[in-house]
């Protein structure tokens, strides 16, 4: 039996929740309304607080008919059928079924606590009918769930690392943190995200590619408390090496970069290697449906880095990343300025635009132009790279989150290796996302699947104590 240490902190709390992003204040808020004392634990000072969830921008929620925030209707069904094609299957249906059906329910929950939405920018992947965009983006979303947790009595602590789960047989005694000191709680709800912060851990599903990725997100989602949780018998969900990945401007900082160093050109150019070779289709679908697979993409390739190279035209396809594009009058020189080797570029850019076919392409639909007669073709929107001045972004593995987590139930609780639930330990959000997502990714589905069992386990929690 442990005791709390003197740290300033109660006895023992009703709730303590490990992890102030979207999932942990979605349960603090749950619980906290329905009477429990709670306090929140975060690894980050204040002034980087709220994790993963402060680069975000919406969220995906399904809705019979047009909302005051969404437009249209997307069903249940198409929800579904959405996720099961990016999943390839790989889900657990009744876990699934349950995030797309308490989707309905996040906008207005959210709208109540101070959550405010806007409609839809044009150029962000165009997803105003099955998405709802947060006002100010996340990060104004977290400063409102933040404010209305702390008006209802919710303590939060940041700079505080939570190193171990204290738990015995199922059951969680709290939490030992990494000054050494113990808080202690009746329930405990882990948000504490994915892994995607620890290039080690990355590396063993990864190799040493991994070394190469660059995270997107904040440096603390570190895996700490995976870690302790599966060390002690907690049920794996997820592949060690399955995340949602994306290419991203290699002149990206290692870490926190955010949503404006993602590279969206890559439809309306060509892609090539450290070699100068073409390695995949950059048309072959909408790239809303393709953009979370060129992560994984440019990490296949020698020493993970891709170079997407467009002309004039093509480089005002897209909505510009925030670094400026390498420019230059000649192939040759722009090639140069990207490290490539010009000859090898030059003969890339001449028999891609050989094979390219007569007449304009429409981005608005899959037009079909495509070349022929190379390996791989572009199947869509192929247009001659032929108009100066000529661009260049430098692509990297930008990671976004990590999918292996813990397995839970219907109720947030998580599962012991035997598959029992534990009687007091839930978790939500990223550390638990893999139980829906055990590959591929659905635009928003993110922040959906924290929100959804965030309020799941702060309600179970609750409800355990009575209150
Ligand atoms: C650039 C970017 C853009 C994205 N855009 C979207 C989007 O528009 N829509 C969408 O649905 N998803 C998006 N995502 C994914 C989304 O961010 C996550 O799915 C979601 O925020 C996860 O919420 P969470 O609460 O589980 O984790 P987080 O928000 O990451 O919170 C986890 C918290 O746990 C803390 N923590 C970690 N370890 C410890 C520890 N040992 N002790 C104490 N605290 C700890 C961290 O400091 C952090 O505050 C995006 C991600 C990135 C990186």
């Amino acid at each position: 039996m442990y005791t709390s240490t003197d740290n300033g902190f109660p006895k023992r709390w009703d709730v303590l929740v490990i992890g102030a992003g979207n999932a942990g204040l979605c349960a603090a808020i749950t619980a906290a309304e329905a009477g429990c004392s709670v306090i929140v634990l975060d690894a980050a000072p204040r002034d980087m607080r709220g994790g993963n969830t402060r680069h975000t921008r919406n969220l995906r929620a399904m809705h019979e008919a047009p909302t005051d925030v969404l437009t249209d209707a997307y069903s249940f069904e198409e929800y579904f059928e959405d996720l099961m094609r990016v999943t390839r299957g790989i889900t657990n249906r009744e876990l699934a079924s349950l995030t797309l059906e308490k989707s309905a329910e996040l906008t207005g929950w959210l709208g109540a606590r101070g959550v405010r939405f806007q409609p839809a920018l044009s150029g962000t992947l165009n997803l105003g009918r099955t998405n709802a965009f947060f006002l100010g983006g996340g990060r104004a979303l977290l400063n409102s769930l933040c404010r209305h947790a702390e008006g209802l009595g919710v303590v939060l602590h940041y700079d505080t690392e939570v190193a171990e789960i204290l738990l015995d047989d199922g059951f969680c005694d709290g939490v030992r943190l990494a000054d050494d000191s113990v808080v202690l709680a009746k329930k405990v709800i882990t948000t504490a995200g994915g892994f995607e912060a620890n290039l080690d851990w990355l590396a063993e599903g990864w190799g040493e590619a991994a070394k190469n990725f660059l995270v997107r997100g904040t440096p603390w989602n570190t895996g700490t408390v995976l870690k302790s949780l599966l060390d002690q018998g907690v049920k794996p969900v997820g592949a060690l090496d399955q995340c949602h990945a994306v290419a991203i401007d290699a002149r990206a900082p290692k870490y926190d970069g955010g949503i404006a160093s993602r590279i969206d050109g890559v439809p309306f150019g060509i892609v090539l290697n450290r070699d100068a070779e073409r390695f995949y289709d950059e048309g072959e679908d909408f790239w809303p449906k393709r953009y979370a697979i060129w992560g994984r993409l440019v990490a296949a390739q020698p020493d993970q880095v891709g170079y997407a190279i467009l002309d004039s035209i093509g480089v005002t396809r897209f909505m510009p990343s925030v670094f400026t594009p390498i420019r230059d009058d000649s192939i040759e020189g722009l090639a140069g300025q990207l490290g490539l080797d010009p000859a090898a570029t030059r003969q890339a850019v001449d028999l891609f635009n050989a094979a390219c076919p007569e007449g304009p392409i429409d981005q608005s639909v899959l037009d079909g132009k495509a070349t022929t007669g190379l390996v791989p073709d572009k199947t869509n929107w192929a247009a001659p790279i032929a108009v100066p001045p000529f661009y260049g972004f430098p692509l990297r593995p930008g990671i976004t989150f990590t999918y292996m987590g813990v397995e839970v139930n219907y109720s947030a609780q998580i599962l012991m290796a035997d598959g029992k639930p534990s009687a007091n330990l839930f978790a939500a959000g990223e550390i638990m996302a893999g139980n829906v997502l055990g590959q591929g990714y659905l635009a928003g589905i993110g922040m959906t699947i924290g929100a959804v069992f965030g309020r799941i386990a702060g309600a179970e929690a609750a409800r355990r104590l009575n209150r």
